[in-house]
C-alpha cells in the first residue's frame, strides 16, 4: 500500500501540456518534476522561430482557461508573444525551480512491485516516482522527406522546426518543400526579401482567411478592467470553432460550401487561371488540415515566386531536380516538410508491467484510452496523446480536459493508496472502436494523405467529435474501467 504523502509526479515536456499538467499539480500540492530534454521552454513554440510564424487559432482561445492574457497584442498572436505567455505562466506560478532543462528521459521503466516508474536521464541518472505524465506532443520531431542526395546540396538547408537564423536570405534564391501550415506562413514573410522563391508544392492546400487584427489598447485594458468581457470573447470563438465541428466530424458533404467560397476567393486572389489551376485541390476540404492564410495566394502573384507542381526527384548540390528533368537552382533550400507525427514518444523507450514496450504494443498504430492511458502501463498518462488532435478547435481545451482527468486519477491513487491504476483492456479497445468507427465519417476520411493517416491507413491522430463531448467523457475517471492495485 502507498504511504499517506501525495504521489510524485514527472512531466516529460515543457511545452503549453506539461506546463499546464505542472501548474496543475502544483496547486493541488503533488511534488512535480518536469523533465525537458533542450535548454528552455516552450516546446513547438520554442522550436518553431520561422518568420511569419504564428497560431492560427485566435489567441484568446488559444491559451489556458485559468490564465487568461488580456492584453493579447493580436487576434492571431505570433510565435514570440506565445512564448513569452508560457514563461509568464511558469514565473506566475513559480515552476522554476520544478523543471530540470538539458535533461531527456531514455527510460521509464515500471517496478510493479512497488508501484514506482523508474526513470534513466540520457546522461545514466536513475529517478523513482509514482506516476508519469508524458506532454510530448505530436508535432515534435521534424520529417525530413527521404529524398535521394539530400545531403548533397551546396548550400544551407534546414527545416522549418529548426531555422538557421545564421543565413541572411535576403537577395537570395531559395527553395522552399511543402505547402502545409508552415509553409503558407513561411512564404509570405519571405517572398518580399529574396530574390527569388521556388516553392515546390505536392498538394496543393484549402485557406480560409485569417482575419487578424491588432488589439487596440482600449480593448486590452477593457479585458483587464472587465475580465468578465474577454470571457465572453473566448466563449464566443469557442462557439463558433466548435460549430464546424458538424461539417468536419459528422456531415462532410456540408463543406462543399466553403469549397464553393475558397474557389471564389481564389479567382479574387490570383488571377492568372493556370496558377489558379495548380493552387486548386482536387478533396475534400478539411481532410488535410484546413490552412489559416490570407496572404498566401497574394504571395503566389509575386513575379519573384515560382510554384513548381513537377515531383522532386532529388537533392543535387545546385538545388532542386524535378521529374521533368530540369534543376532549380538555389541558394538555400528549406523543408517545410512536417513532422513524425505518428512517434509519439520517441526516442523514450517506455517499458510496464512484466517488461512489456509500448513501441511493441503500438506497432500497428499508437492507442490510448481516452487518448490518455495504456493498458499495462498503469500510473502512466498521456497528454496529447493518441486520437486527441483536433481539425476544428483549440487543443488547449483538449489539454486542459486531459489535465483535469490526469489529477482525478492521482487523486484516486493519493486518497486510496493505491500501488497503481491500470487502464483495463476492454475500456481501451471499446473506446478505440468507437474512436476508428467514428472517424470513419469523418472528412479526415474522405480519401486524401495527410499528417493523420498513417502508412496502415489508421488515423491515429484526431477525434472525431466535438471537444464538448470529450470534455463529458473525461470529466472523471471510471473506475469500472481501471484495475485497482493497493
Ligand atoms: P504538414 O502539414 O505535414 O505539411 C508538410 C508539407 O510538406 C505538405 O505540403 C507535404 O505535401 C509536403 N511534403 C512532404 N514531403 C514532401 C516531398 N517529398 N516532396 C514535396 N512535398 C513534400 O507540416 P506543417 O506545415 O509543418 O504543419 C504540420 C502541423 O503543424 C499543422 O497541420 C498544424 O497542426 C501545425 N501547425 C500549426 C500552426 C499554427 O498556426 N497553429 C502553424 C504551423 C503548423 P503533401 O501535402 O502532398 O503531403
Amino acid at each position: 500500500m502507498r504511504s499517506t504523502t501525495k504521489p510524485t509526479v514527472a512531466i516529460i515536456g515543457a511545452g503549453f501540456a506539461g506546463i499546464g499538467m505542472a501548474i496543475r499539480l502544483k496547486q493541488a500540492g503533488y511534488p512535480v518534476t518536469v523533465f525537458e530534454r533542450e535548454a528552455d521552454l516552450g516546446g513547438v513554440w520554442r522550436d518553431n522561430t520561422y518568420p511569419g510564424a504564428a497560431c492560427d487559432i485566435p489567441s484568446h482561445l488559444y491559451s489556458f482557461s485559468f490564465e487568461p492574457k488580456p492584453d493579447w497584442t493580436r487576434r492571431y498572436a505570433t510565435q514570440p508573444e506565445i512564448l513569452d505567455y508560457l514563461r509568464h505562466c511558469v514565473h506566475k506560478y513559480g515552476l522554476g525551480a520544478h523543471i530540470r532543462f538539458g535533461t531527456g528521459i531514455a527510460t521509464a521503466e515500471f517496478d510493479e512491485q512497488r508501484g514506482h516508474w523508474r526513470l534513466t536521464t540520457e546522461g545514466g541518472e536513475t529517478i523513482e516516482i509514482d506516476a508519469l505524465v508524458s506532454a510530448c506532443g505530436q508535432l515534435r520531431i521534424p520529417a525530413l522527406p527521404d529524398l535521394l542526395g539530400r545531403d548533397t546540396f551546396a548550400g544551407p538547408a534546414f527545416h522549418t522546426a529548426r531555422w538557421d537564423h545564421r543565413q541572411d536570405l535576403t537577395g537570395k534564391r531559395v527553395g522552399v518543400i511543402g505547402t502545409g501550415a508552415t509553409a503558407v506562413q513561411v512564404v509570405p514573410a519571405l517572398v518580399d526579401s529574396v530574390h527569388e522563391l521556388r516553392l515546390f508544392q505536392r498538394t496543393p492546400p484549402y485557406l480560409v482567411p485569417r482575419p487578424d487584427r491588432a488589439y487596440p489598447a482600449w480593448q486590452r485594458r477593457l479585458f483587464a478592467r472587465f475580465p468578465l468581457l474577454q470571457k465572453l470573447g473566448r466563449a464566443k470563438l469557442f462557439a463558433q470553432h466548435e460549430a464546424r465541428v458538424l461539417g468536419f466530424g459528422y456531415a462532410p458533404r456540408m463543406l462543399r460550401v466553403s469549397e464553393v467560397l475558397f474557389r471564389r476567393r481564389l479567382r479574387r486572389q490570383v488571377p492568372d487561371p493556370d496558377r489558379r489551376a495548380a493552387l486548386t485541390p482536387d478533396y475534400r476540404i478539411g481532410c488535410k488540415r484546413v490552412l489559416v492564410s490570407s496572404d498566401f495566394h497574394p504571395a503566389m502573384n509575386r513575379a519573384n515566386l515560382a510554384l513548381v507542381t513537377d515531383s522532386v526527384r532529388e537533392i543535387v548540390p545546385e538545388g532542386v531536380r524535378t521529374d521533368d528533368g530540369r534543376v532549380h537552382e538555389l541558394d538555400v533550400l528549406v523543408y517545410a516538410t512536417g513532422f513524425r507525427t505518428q512517434d509519439f514518444l520517441t526516442p523514450m523507450r517506455v517499458l510496464g508491467r512484466g517488461g512489456r514496450d509500448l513501441d511493441e504494443e503500438w506497432r500497428d498504430g499508437a492507442r490510448a484510452h481516452l487518448g490518455i492511458t495504456v493498458p499495462g502501463f498503469p500510473n502512466f498518462f498521456l497528454l496529447y496523446g493518441p486520437n486527441t488532435n483536433l481539425g476544428h478547435n483549440s487543443i488547449i481545451y483538449m489539454i486542459e480536459s486531459q489535465i483535469a482527468y490526469v489529477l482525478d486519477a492521482l487523486q484516486r491513487l493519493h486518497t486510496r493508496r493505491l500501488r497503481y491504476l491500470d487502464v483495463r483492456v476492454p475500456a481501451l479497445r471499446e473506446f478505440d472502436e468507437h474512436v476508428q468507427r467514428r472517424l470513419r465519417n469523418t472528412v479526415f476520411s474522405t480519401g486524401c494523405d495527410s499528417w493523420y493517416i498513417a502508412d496502415n491507413g489508421r488515423n491515429a491522430n484526431n477525434w472525431p467529435s466535438s471537444v464538448l463531448a470529450y470534455r463529458r467523457l473525461t470529466r472523471s475517471l471510471d473506475p469500472a474501467e481501471y484495475e485497482h492495485a493497493r
